[in-house]
């Protein structure tokens, strides 16, 4: 959402029974399937240590052993060890409002349940929490029956900004509701909640190039600005303390300064980028009776409404200006759009590569390959569900 220091919840699980095994896990998670020999020296720990710490995983049905060929012609097969993909799973959910996704995945990304709510028209924060009990249930009735265990539960929540502010969207809050409480009840599994952006952008990371300077363009009420490097997100196990301006909120630098003639930004600021080219800016500009949210200025631009795709095309200009400096700086190769208006991008995409132009060559603009994110609620679910799994080989 807006801003990425946002709604994160600071509480800790108790530390995992697992104990030192979780870095032989988190190893295997990243990087499996491989022998005991490369996790030892990856982790400076001798070999009956590694093979105690497999023993032990595989005692609690998280890691197996694997046998292949080795490479260096025949003999004995190398063993190598992979963590369970298929036997475990996490529950990630995630609000981009009005919408509401909960998924249940594999550790291999296999979506194996998921639920989409539009909760515009929800009324309270029990309801929604009642939804979120509702899938957790049927989640746990499904590892029963498929024999495979839930690990952990995340939920991904927008920072408070765009639940409070302006008329776009009006959700409950829902800081007034336990939902780690409620998530503990239904299914004895500890959970965690994080921001909109973290779901987001574990979704999409898997599609960029390996060792590539990469961002995503969260474009919706407001804007998130997130950087990759390699597919992993920059800076991500660290969020910044509260009102710290990171890389994570490009979209709240200044691009105007007249005083208080400059608009009033979500954040409390004035001449932020995003009062200017979010999508909450977009929709108070046109001011008509048709318009509330991001999903009514896509129907709009799909039916060729020339005014809203005008008030885009000049979002998406400053937009591009805006983030000419943002690839300078950080230099970025690849640019991925993803939220409710990257649906339209190809209304505006001609208008963003100008705004880049402004400042980049155009051989440099060329080479970014602008596009949207190719189904970016399913993106959210894996993200959700990855960023449990995380949280759980995180200890
Ligand atoms: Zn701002």
């Amino acid at each position: 959402m807006s801003k990425s220091t946002a709604k994160v919840n600071p509480v800790r699980n108790p530390e995992s029974p697992l104990g030192g095994s979780l870095r032989a896990l988190k190893l295997l998670e990243e990087n499996g399937p491989l022998a005991k020999s490369h996790v030892a020296r990856s982790l400076g720990i001798t070999l009956p240590t590694a093979l105690g710490h497999f023993r032990k995983l595989r005692d609690e049905k998280l890691v197996m052993a694997t046998s292949k060929q080795s490479y260096s012609g025949p003999g004995r097969p190398l063993e190598l060890w992979d963590i369970n993909r298929t036997s475990n799973c996490t529950v990630g959910f995630a609000i981009a409002p009005p919408t509401l996704v909960l998924g249940l995945a594999n550790f291999q990304d296999d979506l194996l349940l998921h639920e989409t709510f539009d909760l515009s028209e929800t009324a309270s924060a029990e309801e929604i929490l009642a939804i979120m009990e509702r899938f957790l249930l049927g989640a746990v009735r499904h590892c029963q029956d498929k024999k495979i265990t839930l690990r952990s539960v995340m939920g991904c929540l927008p920072g408070t900004l765009p639940w409070s502010h302006g008329h776009a969207v009006n959700m409950p809050q829902l800081d007034a509701v336990d939902i780690r409480g409620m998530i503990y009840k239904a299914c004895g599994v500890n959970a965690e909640l994080s921001g909109l952006s973290v779901a987001m952008s574990l979704g999409e990371a898997e599609d960029f190039e390996p060792d590539t300077m990469a961002c995503l363009i969260r474009w919706e009420l407001g804007i998130a600005v997130v950087p990759f490097y390699s597919r992993r997100v920059l800076f991500f196990d660290k969020l910044p303390p509260q009102n710290f301006m990171g890389l994570h909120d490009y979209a709240h630098m200044p691009i105007q300064k007249n005083g208080q003639n400059d608009r009033l930004c979500a954040c409390g600021r004035r001449g932020c980028l995003e009062a200017y080219a979010g999508g909450r800016a977009i929709i108070k500009e046109l001011q008509r009776d048709d318009i509330h949210l991001p999903a009514d200025l896509v129907q709009l631009a799909q039916a060729g409404d020339q005014q809203v795709i005008e008030h885009l095309n000049h979002a998406a200009h400053l937009l591009g200006k805006a983030m000419s400096w943002y690839v300078l700086l950080m230099g970025i190769e690849q640019i991925r759009f993803t939220g409710p208006l990257s649906v339209v991008m190809s209304t505006y995409e001609d208008s963003f590569c100008q705004g880049l132009r402004e400042f980049l060559p155009d051989e440099q603009v060329k080479g970014l390959k602008p596009q949207a994110s190719a189904d970016p609620v399913r993106r959210l679910l894996i993200g959700a569900c990855r960023a449990a799994r995380h949280s759980f080989v995180n200890g």
